[in-house]
């Protein structure tokens, strides 16, 4: 028996108060008895008992209402019931209550121990119970904390030694993380910047921009160029509930590769092309130098066809090489409208031949572009041309030109072909055939490299919305003249 249990007793005085002291006391426990409420609050402030004892009515106020308020403060505490009559209601609610004994007369001194002694007994085996199950959580927390913190560590040396740059931001672009990579491809030695806004500490125009432009469209990628010659291709990531990941990986190599191959394609086919105009010109005399059968006729015909065509693939290499190298500057205010129609005048014969129908929307309030009207041609004649190819008889096309803030917004849409989903990203490439190319479509997958670079060097966005068997949509967003 645990003799230091102390027994609080809030009962009016009786003589069934003064039979429960002296009981308790013989038993060996120490017993408190309050006088009041107030008395039952103070014991219970100075001592939390080991069980109480409550009467039906103690200082005007019911038991039960007591013992609620007591259980709701002290929930383990065992409370046992003194009634002064055996009635089936008392014994119902003191067991609803979830009190843990119920005492009435007669009373005999060995009723009162056995159902103290009782209760003490089931409260220690549920304080043992709830020590065992708290040890037990605690433990099996402490070893996930270590884990996570071992976990933690783990993943800050793998982010700490990437090759790639990776930066982590929070939802307001302040860094929450930079790796050593940043460092040292922004030359930050020595600078505190976790914590602080990015656009103060990394003042790059490049990033700035991909910051700006990732918030508001598909675009995630951009380029990230340094005086000295590096590039880097930069990824913009959304975190969900953190913020965002830019990852920047080195491209210079990739960029000096492809100018090598750039270079090698230009001076090639500038050495093609005069050749190619004498073989051409050597055709058209055959010709005119005496009378051909109509087998001889028909070869050189096709002769002078396979010219043309090679001639034409190698002028959109130059163009490309002239546009890629940054030749292209002259810019004046262009009528997109004006541009369109002369387009559409040489598409007329196509368009009727296919039996396509073609929509215009222009917006009456269209502003002129800032441009190159020969480049902003060539652009419309490829989407054009191209949703004309890709487009079976009897289809529909749908030019429209709108205005979004300083934007120019100009779209060509078909219900062709349409790309597949994997290939969108990369008909923009240059020598990209999709697998929608159908045979005998002839086609160099020049095109849409030829407008992909116009776009960019008008500072401009071009990409394509497609669904296979719908139809395909070209926008491209253009900067207004000022
Ligand atoms: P090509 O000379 O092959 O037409 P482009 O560079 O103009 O080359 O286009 C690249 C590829 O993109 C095409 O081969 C075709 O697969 C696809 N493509 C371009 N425009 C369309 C379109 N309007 N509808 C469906 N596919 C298209």
């Amino acid at each position: 028996m645990a003799k230091q249990d102390l027994i609080l007793l809030a009962l009016d005085p009786s003589p069934i108060l003064g039979l429960m002291e002296r009981t308790l006391h013989s038993a060996g426990f120490e017993v408190a008895i309050a006088s009041d409420l107030i008395g039952l609050n103070k014991s219970m402030h100075e001592a939390i008992p080991s069980l109480m004892i409550v009467g039906e009515k103690f200082a005007e106020q019911s038991g039960f209402t007591i013992a609620k308020e007591l259980l709701e403060r002290f929930p383990t505490l065992p409370i046992i019931f003194y009634a002064e009559q055996d009635t089936t209601g008392f014994a119902k609610t003191a067991l609803k209550m979830g009190l843990s004994g119920y005492l009435y007369p007669p009373l005999k001194v060995s009723d009162i121990t056995e159902e103290v002694q009782r209760s003490l007994d089931r409260s220690s085996k549920l304080g043992d119970w709830l020590r065992r199950e708290v040890r037990r959580t605690t433990s099996s927390l402490t070893e996930r904390a270590k884990l996570s913190e071992s976990e933690r560590s783990k993943l800050d040396a793998i982010i700490a030694n990437i090759q790639d740059g990776v930066i982590v931001l929070d939802d307001k672009k302040s860094i929450l993380l930079a790796n050593h990579a940043i460092y040292d491809i922004f030359n930050l030695d020595g600078k505190e910047i976790t914590g602080r806004p990015l656009d103060e500490m990394i003042k790059n125009a490049d990033l700035q921009a991909l910051l700006i432009r990732a918030g508001d469209g598909p675009l995630k990628y951009h380029e990230i160029n340094f005086d000295d010659g590096r590039v880097f291709n930069a990824q913009y990531t959304p975190i969900p509930r953190i913020g965002a990941a830019v990852t920047m990986q080195d491209i210079s190599y990739l960029k000096e590769l492809d100018r090598l191959k750039s270079d090698f394609i230009h001076t090639v086919s500038h050495d093609l092309r005069s050749p190619l105009t004498s073989i051409l010109g050597y055709t058209e005399l055959v010709e005119r130098t005496g009378p051909l059968n109509a087998n001889q006729l028909e070869f050189l015909h096709r002769l002078q066809g396979s010219i043309h065509h090679i001639t034409t693939l190698i002028n959109d290499l130059l163009d490309l090489g002239r546009l890629e190298a940054g030749f292209d500057t002259r810019r004046e205010a262009v009528q997109l409208e004006g541009v369109l129609h002369y387009s559409l005048d040489m598409f007329d014969g196509q368009l009727k031949k296919k039996k396509i129908i073609l929509n215009t929307d222009i917006t009456p309030d269209l502003h002129p572009l800032r441009a190159n009207p020969i480049r902003i041609r060539q652009m419309l004649d490829n989407l054009i041309g191209n949703a004309i190819k890709y487009t079976p008889d009897g289809g529909r096309i749908g030019i429209s030109m709108s205005m979004q803030d300083d934007q120019v917004i100009l779209k060509v849409e078909d219900t062709g072909y349409g790309i597949p989903p994997d290939e969108q990203g990369r008909v923009f490439e240059k020598f990209y055939r999709a697998t929608n190319a159908v045979e005998d479509i002839e086609g160099s997958g020049l095109g849409l490299a030829i407008v992909k670079s116009i776009v960019d060097s008008h500072q401009g966005r071009v990409w394509v919305e497609s669904v296979v068997g719908k139809g395909s949509t070209f926008i491209v967003l253009l900067p207004a003249h000022e």
